[in-house]
């Protein structure tokens, strides 16, 4: 049994090279993980942009009668100069008018006539009112580095900037098996001792939220040989495998020989780490394998703690799982320390979690009521009520 964070980084290692990438339009680059630097194609803002609906003038102008020589609305070059004793009219995201210093609004403005007075002229000097050219960036900025993952708040930088097509990183895919006799589809009724397939759906729904693309094999039945040829047939079609069940030590246990048959070579099969000890981790020239145990608790947790982390590095992610520190309401304690453990929790309120009944990594409908995980460290007893613990959201 090696430590939690030795195999993490034995996993980490492992990531193979893998540049593949493809052109997508920007309506569909949501979640994708951008391949290449934006960069500013233009100034931002790329004219000195007025900020606000008013009067552009010069400084020393505030308080004066004014004479309005042009109206300027967004999306017109201003054409007149401002001289002395003059202002143009100008609508807010209107280019300033060369000659003018400030803006003053149309708040504090009396026009009439095609004469304006500034009504508050101190305060108004205190506000020039429009942006100067290139102050946000300048043309060549690098304003979105690679590996970002493209959420909803790079979009403005993106459009602004003309990239309506975009190289992202190619999905990789992602195989998954469920072995089991015990298992039907979630489509069938299951017998008294069958139980319904979920890890094959959850573990689906997790390598889309990584950025990965689902390909299932279905269940394959607690057999070396059927194991072993459904595991070719992945290995020849993914880039990652996920198998859920047959990884512990019970007499129907078969996907550890199976992968070997099937040329991979075992590197880790025991982690400190509950739910999840029996994790397989296993490698080929081709393709990387995470034999993970049937439980779903397990597969969930080991999937975020190990599998999410390896394929957004694989995809050169800007990775950063936010742990948020919350206040553990109830406490909890156990009796044996020997591994780290991952405990589902529920929120309760922006600041304070709450450890419901939680039965083990078979309570599977424990997931359904979480919105966090919890870690205790190995060798810790318990952690009291009241006390400051580290949240990851899933
Ligand atoms: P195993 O890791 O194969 O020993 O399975 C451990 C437990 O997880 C058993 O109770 C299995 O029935 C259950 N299990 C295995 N695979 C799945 C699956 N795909 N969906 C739901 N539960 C499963
Ligand atoms: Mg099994």
């Amino acid at each position: 049994m090696i430590e939690f964070s030795s195999a993490l980084k034995i996993v980490m290692d492992h990531v193979p090279k893998y540049d593949k990438k493809e052109t997508v339009d920007i309506n569909d680059c949501i979640n994708r993980v951008l391949a290449f630097d934006i960069s500013a194609d233009r100034p931002a803002p790329p004219f000195n942009r007025v900020a606000m609906d008013g009067y552009a003038c010069r400084k020393n102008d505030i308080g004066n009668e004014l004479k309005i020589v042009e109206i300027v609305p967004a999306g017109k070059t201003a054409e007149k100069f401002i001289n002395p004793g003059e202002c143009s009219k100008v609508m807010t995201g209107c280019p300033l008018p060369d000659g003018a210093e400030m803006v003053f609004m149309i708040e504090v403005a009396v026009e009439k006539n095609g004469l304006v007075t500034c009504t508050d002229p101190e305060i108004a000097k205190k506000h020039e009112n429009y942006s100067k050219t290139g102050e946000d960036a300048k043309k060549g900025d690098i304003v979105i580095r690679k590996g970002k993952v493209i959420e909803p708040r790079h979009i403005p930088a993106i459009a602004t900037n003309g990239y309506s097509k975009l190289v992202v990183m190619k999905r990789p895919v992602v195989g998954i098996i469920a072995t089991g006799d015990e298992l039907v589809e979630p489509f069938e009724t299951p017998l008294p001792h069958q139980i319904r397939n979920s890890n094959s759906y959850q573990l689906s729904a997790q390598v889309i939220r990584a950025g990965g693309v689902p390909k299932y094999y279905g269940i394959v039945k607690d057999d070396p040989e059927k194991t072993e040829k459904i595991v070719k047939t992945a290995k020849s079609e993914c880039d990652i495998i996920l198998m859920s069940g047959g990884v512990s030590a019970g007499d129907f246990d078969f996907v550890a020989d199976s992968l070997v048959k099937a040329g991979f070579q075992i590197i880790f099969d025991s982690v400190a780490v509950k739910p999840g000890k029996p994790t397989t981790f296993a490698v080929s020239d081709e393709v990387i394998c995470f034999g993970m145990p049937g439980n779903p608790v397990s597969t969930f947790v080991i999937f975020e703690i190990i599998v999410r982390p390896f394929i957004m590095k694989m995809m050169n992610a800007d990775h950063k799982p936010a742990h948020v520190e919350m206040i553990l309401q109830n406490g909890l304690k156990r009796k044996r320390v020997e591994r780290k453990e991952y405990v589902p929790v529920k929120i309760l309120d922006s600041r304070t979690v709450f450890k419901p009944e939680y039965h083990g990594s078979g309570h599977l409908t424990s997931l359904a009521d979480a919105d966090g995980i919890i870690v205790i460290e190995k060798g810790e007893h318990e952690i009291a009520s009241g006390s400051k613990v580290e949240v990851l959201i899933i």
